[in-house]
């Protein structure tokens, strides 16, 4: 069962390590699976992508936690790169928004497959952004990302009104704005929150037996908020203040940490009784 959930104040929910046993009585004794963004969830955002690394603590934590529940990343990135940079096998993975997953028992599967007009648009767009220093384009599998958080402040709006009018020009695609990046993707109804539900259908022995907890920190992850069914509970990672779908909310990613080891800690005691 998925739910309409309204948008609230983030600084109005209630903390999530804080108001923990009001989270896991939420769950209403079904086996919890845990959905994590990585990028500003598991790890501080970093100036480049490259060097957003995962800490071996919570690296250990993600272990650990997949040996007792259904453990999964949903990542903008590319699958390879997620992967590569989470190294913990037996865990979920959901690359590029979703549109590239890998299911242990499944394998791979990509619900749509990529859209080849990403292929012309990159060419177009790194000829376009050549012009702009500290601007990375990162092409992806089922995505392109423009990051300028280096980029130079007085060439931001030339940077949009540029990848505007390159994406003008060919159809089937969609953009929209993320932390200091730009987000192209094919012009699907696919989303995080989609992929979330194709994902827990494949769970074996899930209906009615799991419940999802879903964190993530940025607007993609809205999409999982708002259909995640429940019982359940959503997690908005942000110090600003913002709306969100979620249900409850943690700081940063350190209180992300936190609050898996909390969570892990009640799984090896008393955990749901069902
Ligand atoms: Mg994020």
């Amino acid at each position: 069962m998925s739910t309409a959930r309204v948008s609230a104040s983030l600084h109005s929910l209630p903390h999530a390590l804080h108001s923990f046993q009001e989270v896991v009585t939420g769950l209403e004794d079904r086996m919890p699976a845990v959905f994590l963004d990585y990028d500003g969830t598991l790890t501080p955002i970093a100036d480049h992508p490259d060097l957003a690394e995962l800490s071996e603590p919570v690296r250990d934590t993600l272990r650990r936690l997949a040996r007792l529940s259904w453990t999964g990343i949903i990542s903008g990135r590319d699958l390879d790169n997620i992967r590569g940079l989470v190294q913990v096998d037996g865990l979920i993975y959901a690359g590029s928004h979703g549109f590239d997953l890998l299911i242990p028992g499944h394998g791979r599967i990509e619900p749509h497959p990529p859209s080849p007009v990403l292929d012309r648009v990159e060419q177009e767009l790194r000829t376009l952004l050549q012009a702009f220093p500290g601007v990375h384009l990162e092409r992806k599998r089922h995505s392109l990302a423009v990051h300028y958080r280096q980029a130079l402040p007085r060439d931001l709006d030339a940077v949009q009104a540029g990848v505007e009018r390159v994406l003008a020009l060919h159809q089937g695609l969609r953009h929209f704005g993320g932390k200091k990046v730009i987000e192209i993707q094919p012009n699907l109804e696919w989303d995080k929150g989609q992929a979330l539900l194709y994902i827990l259908d494949l769970l074996p022995a899930w209906k009615g037996r799991g419940a999802p907890i879903y964190i993530g920190d940025d607007t993609t992850d809205e999409h999982a908020f708002a259909v995640l069914p429940l019982p359940g509970a959503g997690i908005c990672v942000s110090e600003e203040e913002r709306t969100t779908r979620a249900a409850y909310r943690l700081n940063t990613p350190r209180e992300v940490h936190l609050f898996l080891e909390k969570l892990l800690r009640w799984l090896e005691g008393n955990g749901p009784s069902g």
